[in-house]
């Protein structure tokens, strides 16, 4: 029995698997899987390859099969938030493969697109959405999308969100949201700004990381000299020589 049927996740779930030759977890789906089957939220810190994907996906769809309900019209069931067009097209792909035995209705919206046909898609409801934040806005903003039956809020790569000033987005759009909901938030690295974000999203989280907090660059010496303040510039000049 591979440790994915031992969980018990669904067996359209372990089909998908078997055929996309998974039978090990990685570290974050051992990690991860668990608590969110219970319908913990959580805060994850991993970058991407390491399999935080199918970890946030496969309990997720663990859900879809065992929890059928109509796809609320103009609305989704779940929502993940990515920084870039790419990444959300490669999560979309990942639900697809996963998903593939299930019959849902997964939907990808992003910038740089014709609005007009995402709007289209997106009126006779999606079970899981993955989006951009600020497309998603803009679809908000005409009517097109409502975010009030979302019952699963993914937030992947906090970081990135951060550093592509993504910040005001995903505060408006955590006030859309319903307060009722599992919610689940990853970033590569975890500093105090992006924790505090994490805060406004999370209910007491499941913690779970698969790299150190921060790290160095290895290859770099580090170490500490008092000087006074006159001597800084020569001492600075003589380590950048030696
Ligand atoms: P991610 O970190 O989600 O981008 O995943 C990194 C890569 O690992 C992707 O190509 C996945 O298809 C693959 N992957 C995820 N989970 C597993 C697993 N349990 N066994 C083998 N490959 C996996």
């Amino acid at each position: 029995m591979s440790y994915f049927e031992e969980l018990g996740l669904a067996q359209p779930i372990l089909k998908a698997l078997a055929n996309s030759g998974y039978d090990t977890p990685t570290p974050i789906q051992t990690q991860a899987i668990p608590p969110l089957l219970e319908g913990r939220d959580l805060c994850g810190v991993a970058q991407t390859g390491t399999g935080k994907t199918a970890a946030f996906a496969l309990p997720s769809l663990h859900r879809f099969a065992t929890d059928i309900k109509p796809r609320p019209l103009g609305g989704c069931r779940m929502l993940v938030l990515s920084p870039t067009r790419e990444l959300a097209a490669q999560i979309a792909e990942k639900f697809r493969d996963y998903g593939k035995y299930l019959g849902l209705n997964i939907q990808c919206v992003f910038g740089g697109m014709p609005i007009y046909s995402q709007k289209k898609k997106l009126q006779s409801g999606a079970d899981i959405l993955v989006a951009t934040p600020g497309r998603l806005l803009d679809l908000i903003e005409q009517r097109a999308v409502t975010l009030k039956d979302v019952e699963i809020f993914v937030l992947d790569e906090a970081d990135q969100m951060m550093d592509l000033g993504f910040i005001q987005a995903l505060k408006r759009i955590d006030l859309l949201l319903p307060k009722q909901r599992q919610s689940l938030f990853f970033s590569a690295t975890m500093p105090k700004a992006i924790a505090e974000l994490g805060n406004r999203f999370l209910n007491n989280p499941v913690r779970v990381s698969v790299t150190p907090q921060a790290t160095t660059a290895e290859r770099v010496e580090q170490y500490v000299t008092f000087v006074t303040q006159g001597r800084k510039a020569g001492l600075a000049q003589l380590s950048l020589a030696g």
